[in-house]
């Protein structure tokens, strides 16, 4: 590193200065203190890894900060929480110099000026790669967190947004087109600066959303899980699936990162509700893709073939 650790820790106090009344303590001390809200609770840790989640080549060091927070508030978001704080443990390697390390926090501070949410302290360590660890913590109305587990037969299964778009981009950082199209960026941008759905997932909670989950590693391997989490099946409509523009089928239906909402509704007039009212506050669609059933895992395709669904998706502990 080119400068001290207390120089670093000077300069990254002034790039996340400012916090709120509530945060009593924040960056510099040995911890944060912050005034206690009136809700639960909801905590959550998630981490970038470098050569597994990045590359320095590929990512800038802003986009790296920005996503790293929208991952974390993104798990917030899931549980139809409002995100507050983070806290932030580093690990950077000798192939980052001082510049770099700001450029991330100056990412980081955008996302939760973006989510409304106080970094309020970290640590700093060397190691052999970097990586960028988020603890994320949120607030909830008392017993009003939504889980995985409260899906039921009947329940309408719906989904935010469009599907695909950062493993369309991932697909076009592997191999650049020579002059991307609209559609192409969009995706790029989506795979660097994710959206985390913290407003829509209070609207679907509202909405009386029975159980809810933040596609992260796709979208049939989260299905499995929030229906494993449940203990029901489901029935999704491989055609009513939202393809993002850049993305193919199966990018929507097994690709990882794109952060939109996976929802189970108790019946057709909370899914109008909820999509009007989506539509209107946040310029989002809300589709249906299909319905809880008892058991099982089954995909139907446009002519009404029913077939195994076997989920696809990111899986970290996977050998390629
Ligand atoms: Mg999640």
């Amino acid at each position: 590193m080119d400068i001290s650790e207390d120089a670093l820790l000077v300069a990254i106090r002034k790039v996340l200065s400012g916090a709120g009344p509530e945060v009593r303590v924040g960056v510099g001390d040995d911890a944060a203190v912050v005034a206690p809200g009136t809700g639960d609770l909801v905590l959550t840790t998630d981490a970038l890894v470098e050569g597994s989640h990045f590359t320095l080549a590929t990512s800038t060091a802003r986009d790296l900060g920005y996503k790293a927070i929208v991952v974390a508030v993104s798990d917030v978001a899931a549980m139809a929480a409002s995100p507050r704080y983070a806290l932030c443990a580093l690990t950077l390697s000798g192939s980052v110099d001082a510049a770099w390390v700001m450029e991330l926090f100056g990412g980081m501070r955008e996302a939760c000026d973006e989510y409304a949410l106080w970094l309020v302290g970290g640590n700093l360590a060397r190691g052999s790669e970097v990586t960028v660890a988020i603890t994320a913590v949120g607030e909830a109305a008392p017993g009003r967190a939504r889980t995985r587990d409260g899906a039921r037969p009947g329940d309408v299964l719906v989904v935010t947004g469009a599907l695909g778009a950062a493993a369309a981009g991932l697909r076009l950082a592997t191999v650049p087109p020579r002059a991307p199209n609209a559609d192409e960026r969009a995706a790029s941008a989506r795979l660097a600066r994710p959206v985390a759905r913290v407003g829509e997932a209070g609207v679907l909670a509202r909405h009386g959303a029975t159980a809810m989950i933040d596609i992260s590693d796709g979208l049939t391997l989260d299905l499995s899980r929030l229906c494993a989490a449940s203990g029901v099946g489901a029935r999704l409509e491989l055609e009513a699936v939202p393809v993002a523009p850049a993305a193919t089928q199966a990018e929507a239906l097994g690709g990882g990162e794109d952060y939109e909402l996976l929802v189970t509704l108790p019946g057709d007039a909370a899914v109008t509700g909820a999509a009007d009212e989506l539509r209107e506050a946040f310029g989002v669609s809300l589709t249906r893709i299909g319905v809880i059933i008892e058991e099982g895992l089954v995909a139907v395709s446009s002519d009404d073939d029913e077939s195994p669904l076997e989920p696809t998706g990111w899986d970290h502990f996977r050998d390629a």
